[in-house]
């Protein structure tokens, strides 16, 4: 694990950075939405060693950064004005583009999909390290398959180990969750949001106002066009349940239980109760950049069950809305 300034990347770590991928390596950075686990992107035998890292399954797309449109564009064998106007409202930042693929994009990125999955990210260690290699890195969260992504250099370490060759530590993440990812790849037909994340649907709207977005259930996930989508994802160990506050105080005799709550009515009942308790702050925002790291700490406590405090049925929580649906699932 290497330091690194947040604001002012050291050269000379990111050059070592960069040497670790030029030979073949894996290195876990930074992004504004959780760690990635990156790899030279269009290099199939190293694009290989991430899913080994991960122990994923083929056949689940990864997303190329990109450090901007000219390096996108060239990825993709179409670049739509959608894409273009996108990339240049949201890039630098947490929205990944699904476009038609260009021939360089290996089969291992892309899971033999026909489309590729394109994102700027925001953070100056990222961009750093992809203009210091000049080539689009492959980067899918820094955890082992089926686990919590990293919004902490720390937590990289507890899931992947030394399966990872260096990791570069600049501190939590901005938005702790992932990027959105959007659909673009026909142009006759309205854009989709495949993942609901960091870059709002509000915000998405403004620039493509007929982009759709169906909110995942366990039966629709299966059949999605983005295969990365398994619904239990993004889970602690402890079983997770939704629960509106009055539950939260319910008794689970013989397991070990905790809970994840965020209104002052919960906090109220659960506060002369002997478990325990991990507060949130009521804003979706800051509730996402804070929820991966407690379900670490929920892992870390040896939990059995994790009781969360439903969240608010509006726009600004969907992600959120999302991971906690899956975590549950
Ligand atoms: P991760 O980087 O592990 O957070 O996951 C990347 C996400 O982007 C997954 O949900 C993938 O399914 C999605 N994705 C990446 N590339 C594509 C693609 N070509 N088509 C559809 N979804 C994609
Ligand atoms: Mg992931």
């Amino acid at each position: 694990m290497l330091p690194v300034s947040r604001e002012t990347p050291e050269p000379e770590v990111i050059l070592a950075a960069a040497e670790v991928l030029a030979r073949g390596g894996l290195v876990a950075f930074p992004t504004e939405t959780v760690y990635g686990l990156g790899a030279r992107g269009l290099r199939a035998d190293e694009v290989e060693k991430i899913f080994v890292a991960k122990q994923r399954p083929s056949g689940h797309p990864l997303i190329l950064h990109v450090d901007g449109e000219a390096m996108a564009s060239a990825l993709a064998s179409r670049w739509s004005d959608r894409a273009s106007r996108l990339a240049r409202a949201f890039w630098p930042g947490p929205l990944t583009l699904v476009v038609p693929r260009a021939p360089s994009v290996p089969d291992v990125v892309t899971g033999g999909l026909a489309t590729v999955g394109l994102r700027m990210p925001r953070h100056p260690v990222a961009l750093a390290l992809i203009a210091r290699v000049g080539e689009p890195l492959a980067a899918p969260s820094a955890n082992a398959h089926m686990h919590v992504s990293p919004t902490m250099a720390a937590h990289v370490v507890q899931s992947l180990g030394d399966r990872v060759d260096l990791v570069l530590d600049a501190g939590p993440c901005d938005h702790g969750i992932e990027s959105t990812v959007i659909d673009l790849a026909r142009d006759d037909e309205a854009p989709r949001v495949l993942r609901a994340g960091a870059a709002s649907l509000d915000a998405i709207r403004a620039v493509v106002p007929e982009a759709v977005y169906e909110p995942l259930t366990v039966a629709t996930d299966v059949a999605r066009a983005s295969p990365g989508l398994a619904s239990k994802h993004y889970a602690p160990r402890a079983r997770v349940v939704l629960v509106d506050a009055p539950h939260l105080v319910d008794e689970h005799p013989g397991l070990r239980v905790g809970a994840i709550v965020w209104s002052e009515e919960a906090r109220a009942l659960l506060a002369h109760r002997s478990r325990t308790v991990f507060t949130l702050p009521p804003d979706p925002e800051a509730f996402a950049r804070a929820l991966f790291a407690t379900f670490y700490e929920a892992d870390a406590a040896g939990l059995d069950l994790l009781l969360i405090e439903r969240v608010p049925a509006t726009p600004p929580w969907w992600a959120v809305t999302d991971r906690l649906a899956r975590a549950s699932s």
